[in-house]
């Protein structure tokens, strides 16, 4: 189903209802709009879809500064190539799955290098402290932060 922002630009969106974007993230037929991240459908030089993850985000937004700048100069865009660094998905208590290309990492070595990546990533010095006292309290407690209502107990 395409989502409001494909209807009200009367864009092509894909089957998750991303809108399809050119290779520089314009909308067709919308020279100054712009479409990023996970509402984006972009494909890489592969011709596969950018996949809806956080460096995808973030390298799009970079890009899109770098091309509005370009615009505002008269020089020519360039087209969105994604660099993917790799992957990592936690999948327990204290395992991971790590997928860097040249080698791959599973257990306990991949679940600390998740944690500290995504602790890196996170902006300032107090976030990383929240989120660290947040997942030391989860570990030990065995809470979860976030917990799934499905229904009423009418
Ligand atoms: C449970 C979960 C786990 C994930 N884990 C990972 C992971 O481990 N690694 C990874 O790389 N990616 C992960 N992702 C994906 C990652 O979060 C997204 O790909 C990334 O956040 C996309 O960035 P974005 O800027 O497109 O959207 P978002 O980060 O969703 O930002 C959109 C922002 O727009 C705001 N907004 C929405 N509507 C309006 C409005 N009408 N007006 C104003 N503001 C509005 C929202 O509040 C939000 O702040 C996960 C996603 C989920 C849901």
């Amino acid at each position: 189903m395409a989502s409001p922002a494909a209807k009200w630009l009367k864009a092509k969106s894909d089957r998750a209802g991303r809108v399809e974007v050119g290779g520089d993230l314009r909308v067709a037929g919308h020279p100054n709009v712009f479409v990023i991240g996970d509402t984006a459908a972009v494909k890489d030089g592969a011709g596969r879809f950018v996949p809806g993850i956080a460096p995808a985000a973030k390298q799009m937004g970079k890009h899109v500064a770098r091309t509005i700048l370009s615009d505002i100069a008269g020089r020519t865009s360039m087209p969105f190539v994604y660099k993917d660094y790799g992957s990592l998905a936690t999948i327990g208590r204290k395992a991971a799955v790590a997928d860097f290309g040249r080698f791959t990492l599973s257990g306990f070595p991949a679940w600390l290098i998740w944690g500290i990546v995504h602790l890196g990533f996170l902006i300032g010095f107090r976030n990383r402290f929240t989120v660290m006292l947040d997942w030391g309290w989860a570990y030990f407690t065995h809470n979860r932060g976030a917990r799934l209502i499905t229904g009423s107990e009418m």
